[in-house]
């Protein structure tokens, strides 16, 4: 069966997140440091992580909307030190759009834009991500034709919703489709749920956790392109 689209998971399948997570929440810590000082200074990760569960358990609606729900967390944190619901407010957009601009300079994988490159001149390519990262901020921008993000959609990766997004937009049939990623529940067991052929991204070297495991799988881009031919080959 002719494979036609390829989509793509984001954070750890075409780069490593890690350090632009980081810089980006250092990025956010210094807004409020200088301008909404007392906010922050009182909180380390552990902390904060736990402010964030809590928000959370408040607002399950908040789950598939990754940048509201930071943009909530921000504002109860500032509301807890004493600034207003207005000062809150824009305090929140203010740390939050410091955090996007470095939570967007990802740095791909080495191998990637010749790999995407290859494959683009071959097969539609598409983005599906539960994060806030944007492929089209990106040097791949260019290979892409089409990109969803959970908060768009308004549900996260395993649930059909994306996968769907994306057939709907390409006329594919789910038989014509490979979707690459690292998480073995988000990427391999939604994509499998939808009837698409699955390549597991293992760049980490993890084990498969169990479960019905990927069509593929690669621990480089580099052998993206033989997986997906021998998708094709049956
Ligand atoms: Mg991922």
């Amino acid at each position: 069966m002719a494979i036609e689209v390829v989509t793509f998971d984001l954070d750890n399948t075409l780069w490593d997140v890690e350090p632009a997570l980081k810089r980006a929440e250092e990025a956010q810590r210094a807004w409020l440091l200088q301008h909404r000082p007392g906010t922050i200074e009182h909180h380390d990760h552990a902390s904060l992580w736990e402010f964030k569960k809590d928000v959370f358990r408040r607002h399950p609606e908040l789950a598939h909307h990754v940048s509201h729900f930071r943009l909530q967390t921000l504002k109860e944190l500032q509301r807890l030190a004493g600034y207003s619901e207005a000062e809150a407010e824009s305090g929140a957009k203010g740390a939050f759009a410091e955090f996007l601009i470095e939570r967007q300079r990802v740095d791909l994988y080495a191998e990637a834009l010749e790999v995407l490159q290859q494959l683009a001149g071959r097969y539609k390519l598409g983005a599906l991500t539960n994060g806030n990262a944007d492929i089209y901020k990106t040097d791949a921008a260019e290979y892409f034709d089409f990109a969803f993000l959970a908060e768009d959609v308004g549900a996260s990766k395993p649930a059909p919703d994306m996968f769907h997004a994306a057939l709907d937009l390409t006329g594919a049939k789910p038989g014509n489709v490979a979707h690459v990623g690292d998480n073995p529940e988000h990427d391999i067991a939604g994509a499998k749920s939808v009837g698409f052929h699955t390549v597991w991204m293992n760049q980490a070297g993890i084990e498969w956790p169990g479960g019905e495991p990927a069509d593929r799988k690669i621990a480089n881009l580099r052998e993206l392109p033989a997986a997906l031919e021998s998708l094709a080959a049956g």
